[in-house]
């Protein structure tokens, strides 16, 4: 198919890659010259700008960094689009901009998908990616294919919009199960409880989680995990962060009582903002929280 790939940082970047690799014609593009200089020339047509990236394509895929991004994109590349042809943004964005775009596309007699991923840098490069869908079941038969060359498990969530709303549901229950994770090992420590023996316990017990099983907060504990690496993302802080203000903002439109969700939020924001946690992984608020520690019973990661 003819494909054009509208974004191509850390995540779209290696998606489009995987997807010429598996023959498909890629046209891509990306405001910044950075971005476009570390892309693969012979693999990747690069356009002038997004209209020009997505004129005449079956397919337009975008991997933007918000959904302000997705509204400028949208509008200047939906007139210039096939009729028939599918837009499909895998970036994060918020709910409401996901429909809005959705409409506008029908409009045009474009279809849509939302289909945000998770599975990170490490899923993009590897197409081990999962993809949550939103949008009409004959869209979703047109993008299904992709999916499988990005990913390794794609669940299709309903209309327009369902994609970015099982996202940012997930993605609140990650945010406060890494904090519940990190509040056990501080309080493991304050009673001189191995944090081994925490991990060994709870990881086969009710208390585990993606969290503490797969990508433990405390280095040296579990499987390699980004706590091992000095806390070098992996799912920096500050996408979760961007992520739980998506899951807020919908909670709080729709009058949905999330006080876990917000109060992770409210930590997020200062490791964030005050603490200088946006370059480490979201798994680094373990040092937030056992900081200040007095009654500890082994030393500090
Ligand atoms: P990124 O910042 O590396 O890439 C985004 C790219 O979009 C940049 O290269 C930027 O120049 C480009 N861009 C911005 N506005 C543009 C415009 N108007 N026209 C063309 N290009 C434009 O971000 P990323 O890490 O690749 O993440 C992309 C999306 O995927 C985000 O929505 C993020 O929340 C989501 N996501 C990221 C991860 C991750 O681990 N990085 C995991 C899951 C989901």
């Amino acid at each position: 198919m003819k494909i054009g790939f509208i974004g191509l940082g850390n995540m779209g970047a290696p998606m489009a890659q995987r997807l010429a690799e598996a023959g498909h014609e890629i046209t891509g593009y990306d405001l910044m010259e950075s971005a476009i200089a570390a892309l693969p020339k012979d693999m990747i047509t690069l356009a002038s700008d997004a209209p020009d990236a997505a004129r005449g394509k079956d397919i337009v895929i975008t991997m933007l960094p918000n959904g302000e991004s997705l509204d400028s994109v949208a509008a200047a590349i939906i007139p210039v689009m096939r009729q028939g042809s599918c837009l499909i943004d895998c970036s994060t964005v918020d709910v409401n901009t996901a429909r809005t775009v959705a409409i506008q596309c029908k409009g045009a007699n474009i279809r849509w998908l939302d289909a945000p991923v998770s599975g990170g840098v490490v899923g993009a490069v590897g197409g081990t990616l999962t993809f949550m869908v939103g949008g009409s079941p004959a869209s979703f038969a047109i993008g299904g294919q992709l999916f499988e060359i990005m990913g390794q498990r794609t669940i299709h969530c309903g209309e327009a919009g369902a994609g970015q709303a099982a996202k940012i549901c997930n993605n609140m229950i990650l945010g406060v199960c890494m904090i519940a994770t990190c509040e056990a090992f501080a309080l493991a420590d304050a009673l001189a409880l191995d944090r081994q023996k925490l991990f060994d316990v709870v990881s086969t017990s009710s208390g585990n989680s993606w969290s503490m099983s797969t990508y433990c907060p405390a280095p040296g504990v579990g499987p390699q995990s980004p706590s091992d690496n000095h806390y070098a993302p992996g799912f920096s802080a500050a996408l979760m962060l961007k992520d739980l203000r998506l899951s807020q903002q919908a909670a709080d439109l729709n009058g949905t009582p999330t006080r876990a969700g917000k109060l992770a939020l409210d930590i997020y924001r200062d490791f964030v903002d005050s603490r200088d946690g946006a370059k480490f992984d979201f798994s680094a608020i373990l040092n937030e929280l056992t900081t200040g520690q007095t009654n500890r019973g082994q030393q500090k990661p």
